[in-house]
């Protein structure tokens, strides 16, 4: 991807949810010169979230001078000729395309062994300890954006927070008890940080009645990343852009 966006004059994202406008910001932050192009159906960015996000993730897109298209749509993608169609009928002449319209859980593992644990949608469909509803296999959890959970805007800290729900009903399991610890989602879960470009970012935080809103300079491009790896015993991936920051002294 990251080959194919330096060598595009006019690249189009499509979808304003966290992929979407993180992909727009970071590609016009490190090309300035290119035209970059978020197309999103709905009148605002970051729908899913609170109106405050909303508005900061949009200056973020302006500041860097992304071209955004709100409440239009992509009907037609034309790899060949390099043109993408919108339903109000602009003709967009693109070399790259990204879609980042949403995510589909691949819940493929189970389909034949227990196809009623899937729901219409895709997702797993579990007990509140985290277990398949399928009486069949009480041994078998499922955890994190693949699970259907009542869970807003699914996010890493729910999944982990799941990911201990099932760890303590496992343990209780091999002691042969039963499993009791049931996953509820709490809404500090909900916290987003969102990058808008390489050096900055906005985190957001909302029980659905009030919300706080900070914006931040960043100097690790990788987003804390490196961190991660190191906390699951990983050496941490380096490219040789990140080489030549270390070198740089910006990481
Ligand atoms: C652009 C973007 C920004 C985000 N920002 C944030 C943020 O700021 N804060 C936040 O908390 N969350 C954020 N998220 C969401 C977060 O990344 C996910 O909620 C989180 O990664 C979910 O964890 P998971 O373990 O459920 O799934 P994943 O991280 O998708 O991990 C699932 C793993 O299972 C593997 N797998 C799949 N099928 C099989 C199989 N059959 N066998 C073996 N392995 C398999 C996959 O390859 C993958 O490695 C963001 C997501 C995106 C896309």
């Amino acid at each position: 991807m990251q080959q194919r966006i330096a060598k595009a004059d006019t690249v189009v994202v499509v979808g304003g949810g966290a992929a979407g406008v993180e992909v727009a910001t970071d590609a016009k932050s490190f090309y300035p010169d290119k035209h970059i192009i978020l197309v999103h159906s709905r009148a605002a960015v970051m729908h899913r979230f609170g109106k405050d996000l909303q508005t900061a993730a949009l200056e973020g897109l302006k500041r860097l001078d992304v071209e955004v298209i709100l409440e239009d749509r992509v009907i037609e993608e034309d790899d060949a000729n390099g043109t993408v169609t919108l339903k109000s009928g602009r003709k967009i002449e693109c070399n790259f395309f990204i879609n980042c319209t949403g995510q589909k859980p691949n819940s493929s593992i189970l389909s034949t062994l227990s196809p009623n644990s899937i729901s219409s949608s895709g997702y797993i469909k579990v007990k509140p300890t985290l277990q398949l509803v399928d009486e069949k296999y009480q041994n078998i959890y499922s955890c994190g954006d693949v699970t259907d959970m009542d869970v807003p805007t699914p996010n890493a800290r729910s999944a982990m927070q799941q990911s201990v729900v099932a760890a303590e009903n496992i343990l209780l399991a091999i002691d042969g008890k039963v499993p009791k610890h049931e996953y509820q989602h709490t809404w500090p879960e909900s916290l987003i940080k969102l990058t808008l470009g390489l050096d900055r970012s906005v985190t957001h935080l909302s029980d659905g009645k009030s919300d706080i809103l900070w914006r931040s300079k960043e100097k690790d491009d990788a987003l804390m990343a490196a961190q991660c790896w190191k906390s699951l015993g990983q050496v941490p991936f380096e490219d040789d852009y990140m080489q030549n920051q270390k070198e740089e002294g910006q990481v």
